[in-house]
């Protein structure tokens, strides 16, 4: 796997977001081979924000020869409301008062040129999950980061990863020193101790899964 494509990785350095380089770099990397371990599924990312991570993850879904679903109701976590750490005041709609980060989305989607294989889904991501029937090549979560929306992005969208496809999983913490607990307690320790997946990589708090079976 040689690496996402320069111009594409600098499209992604530019965009606003929460994915360090050598992470991105990992998320590439793993959902590349994925696409062309497990032909013709598509991948899936559940919170996509302003669209940084999902240029790593479109620019694999073009290597694989495959498409990329992006799933967030980009209304922001709750870490990204005002008054919150990670709250970023030129990504709220003065008309509503809300934040809406798919204005932002959109443009780092089409200025990378990815239009032809990234497509946003719009919505409640345990409720896009309910509805959804394709299986995937690779699902990577990096949505909601409470305790319950991190439980339900695990029960909703891991059984949809296809046999031989890859569960990658962001800001996972096992020491709680280093961050929140609920990707760590609600995605990734489920997913190990259901025996369905399978460690194979570790790139800062990315996990990269494999489905067994
Ligand atoms: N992957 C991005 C960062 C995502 S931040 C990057 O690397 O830059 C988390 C995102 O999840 C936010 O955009 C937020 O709107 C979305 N999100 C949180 N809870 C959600 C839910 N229940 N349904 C859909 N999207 C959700
Ligand atoms: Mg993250």
């Amino acid at each position: 796997m040689s690496g996402l494509d320069p111009l594409l990785r600098a499209h992604a350095l530019a965009a606003t977001g929460f994915m360090p380089p050598e992470e991105g770099d990992a998320l590439y990397a793993a959902a590349a081979a994925a696409a062309l371990a497990v032909p013709g599924l598509p991948l899936l990312e559940v919170g996509s924000y302003c669209g940084r991570s999902t240029v790593w993850l479109g620019g694999a879904a073009r290597a694989g020869g495959t498409v990329l679903f992006a799933v967030d109701h980009h209304r922001g976590s709750e870490e990204n409301q005002a008054g919150w750490e990670h709250h970023d005041p030129t990504v709220v709609d003065p008309r509503t008062g809300k934040m809406d980060t798919l204005p932002r989305f959109r443009d780092t989607i089409h200025d990378a040129g990815l239009e032809d294989v990234v497509f946003a889904v719009v919505g409640q991501s345990a409720a896009v999950a309910a509805h959804w029937a394709s299986p995937l090549a690779f699902l990577f979560i990096d949505g909601g980061h409470g305790d319950e929306p991190a439980r339900l992005d695990y029960e909703g969208w891991t059984p949809h990863v296809a046999p031989g496809g890859t569960l990658a999983i962001h800001d996972v913490f096992p020491d709680p020193a280093d961050g929140g607990r609920p990707p760590y307690e609600q995605i990734y320790r489920p997913a190990v101790d259901s025996g369905r997946f399978e460690l194979v990589g570790v790139t800062g708090s990315l996990r990269v899964l494999r489905r067994v079976g």
